[in-house]
């Protein structure tokens, strides 16, 4: 495979490029283009410019919302409520973050709950804007159902990610980010189109046995990571993203929102402001933790492999494949 390297600003520029022809308003061009940058400049490729014509089909397409403007619809006690008008989530991060992180460093806690939009990212840049705040901070969001319940076959959950972050002053954040099954059902595509096995593990076929055939997990379902305890995040997930904020669960996704890509939906972030729950030692507090996990040789704390890759991108640019790269500028 032949790659191509480009400087950060270059994979902003073709983002933006690609965006813009595809429809997006300068806001949600530069919304959505931020989002897969930050991806590149952390070695996060999964969510890079890897995402930007399925970002622009679902643009050109109408499935989404290039011009959106999510408003806030209302603001009660420790609950902002957003409707994202159709748009990409990053778009409705734009205007939701300031306030949610605003609210909890009053209440403590606060809950950002946005409907209507499409989640095609992952969930850690919205983390690690409140973490930068010094705020603790969950995220869910839900997808179209590709994942099965303990004990059963059938396609209940989509890979339904959560995310944790926790500020360290002078440090990057502590953040994890994760789908609940097994294996990123992109990893089960590509094990089918070039003819390897998936992971022990990684899901049933369609008469519910295990398999590694990944063409039998695609016409059967995924399975969650760690059996039951994974399909309980997935359950908890889809009642968050769905029930909890008045939006869709993974199986309603799936009925009213066909085919691969970006899908319908919602998010719900939550924020939590330590000094207000812990008292002002409960960042050192945590530190304490960080330094004893850290004493142990092979442990490394989630995100560091993404500030290790952000510490070198800026200088070296990103290496992407040439394929992606003229196949984005062909969007342009
Ligand atoms: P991974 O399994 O690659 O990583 C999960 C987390 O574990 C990361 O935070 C990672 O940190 C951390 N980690 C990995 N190895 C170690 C280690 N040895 N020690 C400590 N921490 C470690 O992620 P997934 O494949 O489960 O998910 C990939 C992405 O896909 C996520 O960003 C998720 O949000 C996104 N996604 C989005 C969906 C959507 O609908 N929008 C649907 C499903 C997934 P690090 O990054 O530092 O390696």
């Amino acid at each position: 495979m032949t790659e191509t390297r480009l400087t950060l600003d270059e994979v902003m520029d073709l983002a933006l490029a690609a965006l813009g022809a595809a429809g997006a308003d300068v806001t949600n061009a530069n919304a959505i283009a931020r989002t897969m940058w930050r991806a590149e400049r952390d070695g996060a490729k999964s969510h890079g410019l890897f995402r930007a014509a399925g970002y622009c089909g679902a643009i050109r397409s109408g499935k989404a919302n290039g011009r959106a403007a999510p408003t806030i619809a209302s603001q009660e006690g420790a609950v902002i409520r957003m409707e994202g008008d159709n748009g990409f989530a990053p778009v409705a991060h734009m205007t939701g973050l300031p306030a949610l992180a605003a609210l909890a460093k009053t209440q403590g806690v606060a809950a950002l709950a946005i409907r209507r939009c499409l989640h095609y990212a992952a969930l850690w840049p919205e983390v690690e804007t409140l973490t930068d705040q010094g705020l603790a901070a969950m995220a869910f969001t839900s997808s179209p159902p590709y994942v099965h319940m303990a004990g059963g076959r059938k396609r209940v959950f989509g890979t339904n990610p959560m995310a944790f972050g926790w500020p360290r002053p002078g440090k990057p954040p502590m953040i994890f980010d994760q789908a609940s099954s097994l294996t990123a059902r992109g990893e089960v595509m590509i094990a089918a189109r070039d003819g390897h096995e998936a992971p022990q593990g990684a899901g049933v076929g369609p008469d519910g046995a295990p398999t590694t055939d990944p063409k039998a997990i695609l016409s059967g379902a995924q399975s969650p990571f760690g059996d039951y305890k994974g399909a309980a995040i997935a359950l908890m997930v889809d009642l968050l993203a769905g029930p909890l904020i008045g939006e869709l669960t993974s199986l309603e996704t799936g009925e009213q929102d066909v085919g691969e890509g970006p899908s319908i939906g919602g998010q719900l972030i939550l924020a939590f402001a330590p000094e207000r729950l812990g008292g002002a030692d409960a960042l050192a507090h945590g530190e304490r933790l960080f330094e004893e996990l850290l004493s142990e040789p092979g442990v490394r704390l989630p995100g560091g492999r993404r500030a290790a890759e952000r510490s070198k991108t800026p200088e070296e640019g990103v290496l992407i494949p040439t394929s992606l790269y003229e196949e984005i500028r062909e969007l342009t």
